[in-house]
């Protein structure tokens, strides 16, 4: 590629709000053969709003609320932030929690008004030996519907099922589409449930998905894909998506996203949309071809 050409192509993209780091990055997303996306903020829009509540117990539905949300005052997670949010619109009083420990890829835990509390996924519940054999079903039947659900234990014992939804961003579904018309095999990744994952997956097309990835094994699966002969492009937005973009052939960070992603990738899609995935890909392909 002549410099020229180059510095044209990332001027294309910039117009079309996809901002390249260097004429490097964009020669080597014309090579990228697999795309890894990441689910909460990069499909769907990242702002998960509660939907359910399923108390198990006497409690009732706001006093269940209050307390997962005291707890979570103490995590900037999105899911967190969703509870808190919601508490606060019904005017919920909060209480302040002591201990606070967040378990990365699992949940929360911490103490309030003298109550052990522990929320989150069925694995922590497990981890902690809280019994949720009774909830199970319940849980599933959420995910299946595209929700994540979260479990609230008090004093060891399971007092709710709380369950939020992250609605699908408006283009993914085409985004995604123009991604596998150009022969790029793409790929969901999350954090999430496995049958939450399954749904979300199915709803924007795509048939290959990796669920419950703990955040510091991100990057092994671009890894994977990379150990297969793939030239992966990795999408996220998220502080435990830094060392995936990292590893990626070319990292693409959501511009709405965390400051760390955005420093890790090589490419920052300004207006939020997958569509600049496409986009990127369309120039840089053109670009190289040009100058052959
Ligand atoms: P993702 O970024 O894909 O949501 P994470 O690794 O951050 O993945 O989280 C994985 C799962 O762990 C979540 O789907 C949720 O069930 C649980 N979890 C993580 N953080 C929290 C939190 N602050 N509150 C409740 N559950 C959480
Ligand atoms: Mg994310």
């Amino acid at each position: 590629a002549t410099p020229m050409s180059v510095m044209v192509g990332v001027g294309k993209a910039a117009e079309a709000g996809v901002l390249i780091r260097n004429g490097e990055a964009l020669q080597s997303a014309s090579k990228i053969t697999a795309m890894i996306l990441d689910k909460t903020g990069t499909i769907t829009e990242g702002a998960p709003q509660v939907t359910d509540i399923l108390v198990v117990g006497e409690r009732s539905e706001s006093d269940v609320l209050a307390l997962a949300a005291s707890l979570e005052q103490g995590s900037e997670h999105p899911l967190a932030v969703s509870i808190v949010e919601s508490a606060k619109k019904q005017g919920l009083e909060l209480g302040k929690a002591e201990g606070f420990n967040a378990i990365a890829g699992h949940g929360v835990e911490g103490n309030v008004d003298g109550q052990a509390l522990l929320f989150g996924n069925e694995k922590l519940m497990r981890d902690r030996d809280v019994t949720i054999d009774a909830q199970i079903g319940q849980a599933q039947a959420m995910a299946a519907k595209a929700q994540t659900p979260m479990y609230l234990a008090v004093n060891g014992r399971l007092v709710a099922l709380i369950a939020v939804s992250d609605p699908i961003k408006q283009d993914s579904v085409a985004a995604i589409k123009r991604l596998q018309k150009d022969g790029i095999r793409v790929v969901m990744l999350t954090g999430d449930n496995r049958d939450t994952a399954k749904a979300v997956a199915e709803q924007v097309g795509i048939k290959e998905f990796f669920a419950e990835v703990l955040p510091e094994q991100k990057s092994d699966k671009v890894a994977e894909l990379q150990q297969q002969g793939e030239t992966v492009g990795m999408t996220g937005d998220g502080i435990n998506d830094a060392p995936a973009l990292a590893l990626a052939n070319v990292g693409f960070a959501i511009g709405t996203g965390t400051d760390v992603a955005i420093e890790s990738a090589d490419v920052t899609l300004m207006r939020g949309s997958l569509h600049g995935l496409a986009d990127a890909i369309a120039i840089s392909r053109a670009t190289l071809r040009n100058i052959r």
